[in-house]
């Protein structure tokens, strides 16, 4: 099940790159490989659902920049006079995929704009409201889940999610993201703090990273640390600007790598609601996002498997040893 709406296009500027084409790309290759694509509207993510995770300062700013008719945040955030209505269009997409992950196992909200990167006070990266937060505590809320996992697979480190689930034990948050990267955080000593300590996990991994060690760092790692968190409620974000043709990232993932996520996750938790995050290479990114639902699914897709040098492959297993070391003391690996 997809949770999409044509409103996401709203929220747009030619020439950046997280722009509506990347939606109306992602749904026109979906509408072509499957026949009878279900597909939910979202709602607005209500003021007190999006309060519970950003501060009303930073909701209201967003709402009143709107109003005055948009501008940038930072260098690379825009915000236009439609934005705010489509940012809690796209909090609601990501709570309608929780909803529908209750009675059907898994949903995809393809939303825009991204949130993996929004703080509690802080617009930044592409994202205004962080839509996986807004879900996992309106999951708690509900009584949906006492236990969230946050998968982050975008190939940026979701500094928002971490940051805002820091000092907490109900939400697991774990990352596998480039380092070196924008936007600078996300080290494998990023562990959490107070109670959250050790529910923080990040798996930092080299540019040039491809499908052969990418997959092992989620399941040598990742998999068993979720396993034992044992989640009842998993939400992905999901970015697709791991694959080999992004232009903002440096790794080199093919479809192969989405649909074993898609397997993977399945086994890890009997709810899964997966929230689009970034993903710039049009094709890239459609494909991605098939590949994902197809491995959900049980569909299987022509894979290929992406290269990566000796060398790269020498520092993930570098990587992977210091990070056991580090994380072992919280989780068995
Ligand atoms: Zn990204």
């Amino acid at each position: 099940m997809i949770v999409y709406s044509d409103k996401y296009l709203k929220h747009d500027s030619a020439g950046h790159p997280e722009n509506a084409s990347r939606l109306r790309a992602v749904m026109d290759y979906l509408r072509n490989k499957i026949k009878e694509l279900s597909i939910a509207e979202p709602r607005r993510a209500k003021k007190s659902e999006v309060c519970a995770v950003h501060s009303q300062e930073h909701y209201n700013y967003i709402r009143s920049l709107c109003e005055a008719g948009g501008g940038n945040i930072g260098m690379d955030t825009y915000v236009t006079s439609e934005s705010f209505e489509v940012a809690l269009l796209a909090a609601g997409g990501a709570i309608k995929a929780v909803d529908l992950a209750a009675q059907e196992g898994y949903a995809f909200a393809l939303v825009r704009p991204p949130g993996h990167h929004a703080t509690r006070d802080q617009a930044m990266g592409f994202c205004l409201f962080n839509n996986a937060a807004i879900a996992a505590c309106y999951a708690l809320e509900q009584g949906i889940a006492k236990k969230v996992l946050i998968l982050d697979i975008d190939v940026h480190h979701g500094n928002g999610t971490q940051d805002i689930f820091y000092s907490s034990p109900q939400v697991l948050f774990i990352s596998l993201h480039q380092h070196p990267l924008y936007p600078g955080t996300g080290y494998v000593e990023e562990l959490g703090e107070d109670e959250g300590r050790g529910y923080t996990v990040n798996i930092p991994l080299p540019p040039g990273t491809g499908d052969e060690s990418y997959l092992r760092a989620l399941e040598e790692i990742a998999v068993p640390i979720a396993e034992q968190f044992s989640p009842d409620l998993l939400l992905v974000s999901a970015g697709y600007d791991t694959a080999k043709e992004d232009p903002l990232g440096g790794m080199l993932l093919s479809q192969g790598s989405y649909w074993q996520i898609g397997r993977v996750v399945k086994t890890l938790c009997s709810k899964i609601a997966l929230t689009l995050e970034g993903g710039y290479s049009l094709t890239a990114l459609s494909r991605g996002v098939y590949a994902t639902l197809a491995g959900l699914s049980g569909i299987e897709v022509k894979k290929t498997q992406s290269e990566e040098t000796t060398l790269v492959r020498a520092e993930v297993d570098r990587r992977l040893v210091e990070y056991r070391r580090v994380l072992r003391e919280y989780w068995d690996v």
